[in-house]
């Protein structure tokens, strides 16, 4: 019994506890005790204490958290118990920085051994490891010790043979796989701690879910066996809301700064350091909002310098690049904006999931735009990569662009749904703005123009012997005139989804790149503006489904878009950025 029960532990649903793992063990007494010592903390939070169990009883764990849930107390509290040395790999000298003076603090001896470690404190580290118990409780370390430094491997060894080698914690666990947001080469050499040191047990933790990228941690790290404990990924104060982005996005947000986010902290994500630098001067200048840019493009003190006014308030705003991710560690973040999608919605949910680590109510909204979109995938295009890597890609993009035109079902559902996490919208609270909207809707089969959408490519692919932009493809399926070039209203689909709404065809377009329907090809246009191009491709499998009735495409949709949370993506909205969009 026990056994099958383990293999079950690692497809465990939402917040369920593992039973065997909540009972008495010959620890829990002093872990509850340093609990409160130590910690300050008068209880566990959901698993802390059953992975706490499962790893001192030397099996390797994977623990997978939301941000902000207490993913550390897992390996620091018992890292106290026994005489071992606890390992943690943890990818930036800032986490690690952070990590070890508020260990400090709390009177708990841990230490740091990366390339900017002076060579004294390296000696006092080496002669602590050499004593017969050492005295250090926790060493943090970057991957690239345990990869190149071979002095590092020497004392591994020495405690590995002498039985102080406790267990290895993998912090970020994520960074170990390419398919994650934040792969660091380096975490792939990580697989040899398995190898070389056998029977110690791995603690990984991430705040990343998606099933594949969880799969792939347990590969690379060796440990299929694991025992995993999940909870629930919803972010329950935090709100969601998307929304379209006009010209005047700057000036509603800083307006919205002002008046609902006076002297509170938040953060700005942009796509380009240009557009972080605009936003930054335009908000400082204009609304005297104290903000700052954040990109690589600036100085490593410029960074730190900002980020410390930031910590303390003396910032309250940071516009930055995706460069300003891992390693914030401010519980009041009271608003993320997205001033340009998120290139997925792994992405997203990691970047939006730094507002409300305190756990009070906290705003998430996102900007939405055809143009960014575009911008993205051309940024993708550019990047190097295996062609692989760059359909992926697309296909991320086109899937948060789904989520962002998508006006009626739950946010919450949607973002827990790629982590293959279900959610009842009944328990949206605060509710996001679709869950918030009272107008109903209903699930529609819009396969007819689904295909019909196709169809209608391939008759302009072949008038033009190249793809359309889908303003243009969708002009042509609505039957629109205007800007449309000669004969092409001849075209045997034209017109045929003329009841159709613009936004409709925009989301079916999205749901047909995801499935590799179309393939989407960028270019920059005669004004310098980034295009994309849809083709359809006919060797996708579900290419061949859609034709031969075997595949559905369905949407919830509203039954009309009256006045509501969503009006900006009515179909004047539409028109108005598919004409700043470049039309084929
Ligand atoms: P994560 O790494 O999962 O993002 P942290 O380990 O940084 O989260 O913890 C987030 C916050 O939660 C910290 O301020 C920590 O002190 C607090 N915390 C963790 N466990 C508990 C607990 N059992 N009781 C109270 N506070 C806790
Ligand atoms: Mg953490
Ligand atoms: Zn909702």
């Amino acid at each position: 019994n026990s056994k099958s029960s383990e293999m079950e532990l690692c497809s465990v649903k939402n917040d369920t506890t593992h039973l065997e793992w909540t009972g008495e063990f010959p620890w829990t007494y002093q872990l509850k005790k340093d609990n409160f010592i130590y910690f300050g903390n008068v209880s566990f939070r959901p698993n802390q204490l059953e992975s706490m169990n499962a790893i001192l009883s030397n099996r390797d764990v994977f623990v997978l958290m939301p941000t902000g849930g207490g993913k550390s107390l897992c390996y620091q509290l018992p890292a106290l118990w026994g005489p071992g040395v606890t390992i943690v790999v943890s990818p930036l000298i800032s986490l690690i920085t952070d990590q070890v003076s508020q260990l400090h603090e709390r009177g708990i001896f841990a230490a740091a051994l990366t390339a900017s470690t002076t060579a004294q404190v390296r000696k006092s580290i080496f002669d602590d490891l050499r004593a017969t118990f050492p005295r250090l409780r926790l060493l943090y370390v970057t991957p690239e010790r345990i990869s190149k430094s071979a002095m590092f491997h020497k004392y591994l060894t020495q405690l590995y043979n002498r039985n102080l080698l406790a267990r290895f914690v993998i912090d970020e666990a994520h960074c170990v796989s390419q398919w994650g947001h934040d792969f660091r080469p380096d975490y792939t050499q990580l697989k040899l701690l398995k190898r070389e040191f056998r029977g110690i047990p791995i603690m990984a933790l991430t705040a990343t879910a998606t099933v594949e990228v969880r799969e792939d941690i347990k590969v690379q790290l060796g440990i299929p066996n694991c025992v995993t404990f999940q909870q629930s990924f919803n972010r329950s104060n935090l709100t969601y809301y998307v929304r379209e982005k006009k010209k005047n996005a700057i000036q509603e947000i800083a307006h919205e700064i002002r008046d609902k986010y006076a002297r509170q902290c938040g953060i700005i994500y942009c796509l380009s350091q240009r557009d972080c630098e605009v936003l930054a001067d335009t908000l400082y200048r204009e609304y005297e909002i104290l903000a700052a840019p954040y990109h690589a493009g600036l100085s490593d003190e410029r960074r730190q310098l900002t980020h410390e006014d930031w910590m303390y308030g003396r910032v309250h705003v940071i516009c930055a690049t995706v460069a300003f991710g891992m390693g914030i560690n401010k519980g009041d973040v009271r608003y993320v904006y997205h001033y340009s999608m998120p290139k997925n919605i792994e992405g997203y949910y990691q970047e939006s999931g730094r507002a409300g680590r305190d756990g009070k109510r906290s705003d998430c909204i996102l900007y939405f735009s055809h143009a960014d979109r575009f911008r993205l995938l051309r940024m993708i295009s550019d990047s190097e990569g295996s062609q692989e890597q760059i359909l992926r890609n697309e296909q991320g993009v086109a899937k948060m662009a789904s989520y962002c035109l998508n006006d009626v079902e739950c946010r919450r559902q949607l973002l827990l749904a790629y982590f293959s996490e279900s959610f009842d919208p009944v328990h949206c609270n605060p509710p996001c703005d679709n869950c918030d909207y009272t107008e109903p809707a209903a699930e529609i089969d819009f396969t007819e123009h689904a295909l019909g959408l196709v169809k209608t490519c391939e008759s302009i692919q072949e008038e033009i012997d190249k793809g359309p932009t889908a303003q243009y493809l969708i002009k042509v399926y609505r039957g629109c005139h205007s800007g449309l070039k000669a004969g092409h209203s001849s075209l045997s689909n034209f017109g045929k989804g003329k009841e159709m709404k613009e936004a409709t065809c925009h989301r079916l377009i999205e749901d047909l790149i995801s499935c590799q329907v179309f393939r989407v090809h960028t270019e920059i246009g005669p004004y310098g503006q980034v295009m994309a191009t849809l083709q359809v491709n006919k060797s996708s499998s579900a290419y061949t489904c859609l034709c031969r009735g075997q595949r559905r495409f369905c949407l919830k949709t509203r039954a009309k878009n009256s006045n509501g949370s969503t009006k900006a993506m009515d179909e004047g909205g539409w028109k108005r950025m598919s004409s700043n969009g470049g039309v084929g």
